[in-house]
């Protein structure tokens, strides 16, 4: 498979995958929302980055606003009646269950790409407390040790700027085996991490968080 050029490809009718390009050559980092159609923060950060032009300074960015669009459409987690698509991965092209298709995709994406960091957009209902496992907002999650040196940086650059003290970030170490970030992690061997806000928040306040995340994530890769 060889790199999809620098424009807007599909994944499926509604699910485009936009590839921006810089002159100068780098890394390649890819970013992800709406896998779960409830958690709309990461959705629409990545929309109001490309609707601003945002671009890359070297290599390639690959930006995925909607990655599960029923969900979306829906505003529930998986699709009404469909499977939840960050436990379906690596997926499969001939299942009958279309989660498991375009999860295929994107994996088989991924190994064309060989980016050297990946990041899906979440929420969580809980805030962060370090002795509750499934609480999340604000985290930078990722899913292999031993944790990636950026992920302190970027949540100690988080919170640097609270605007309140319930925004505060932690990095959190939570595997899930089937996820998209952890199967091409382990398959490509690049960062993968999850970025969780608290959706107790005001929608635009978590927006702007989660841009902060996305932009501090890809100046540490050094494509911005
Ligand atoms: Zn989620």
């Amino acid at each position: 498979m060889t790199l999809l050029s620098p424009g807007i490809h599909h994944l499926g009718p509604t699910l485009p995958v936009h590839v921006l390009q810089a002159a100068e050559p780098g890394p390649t980092a890819l970013v992800e929302g709406g896998i779960h159609g409830d958690e709309v923060a990461g959705v629409h950060a990545i929309s109001e980055l490309l609707e601003e032009g945002y671009a890359p300074r070297r290599g390639r960015l690959i930006l995925i606003p909607v990655m599960n669009p029923a969900a979306y459409r829906a505003r529930t987690r998986a699709a009404p009646g469909g499977l939840d698509m960050n436990r379906v991965f690596p997926g499969d092209p001939s299942a009958p269950e279309v989660e498991r298709r375009q999860a295929h995709a994107l994996f088989s994406l991924m190994k064309a790409e060989d980016p050297a960091l990946i990041v899906t957009l979440h929420e969580s209902l809980k805030r962060f407390h370090p002795e509750v496992p499934l609480s999340f907002g604000q985290t930078v999650v990722y899913g292999v040790r031993p944790m990636p040196a950026l992920v302190q940086r970027v949540v100690d650059a988080m919170n640097a700027e609270l605007q309140h003290p319930y925004e505060l970030w932690a990095p959190h170490y939570y595997p899930v085996s089937t996820s998209s970030t952890e199967v091409i992690v382990d398959a490509l061997g690049c960062v993968g991490l999850t970025v969780e806000t608290w959706s107790g928040f005001d929608e635009a306040r978590r927006v702007q968080m989660q841009r902060q995340v996305v932009d501090l994530l890809l100046r540490e890769i050094g494509v911005r």
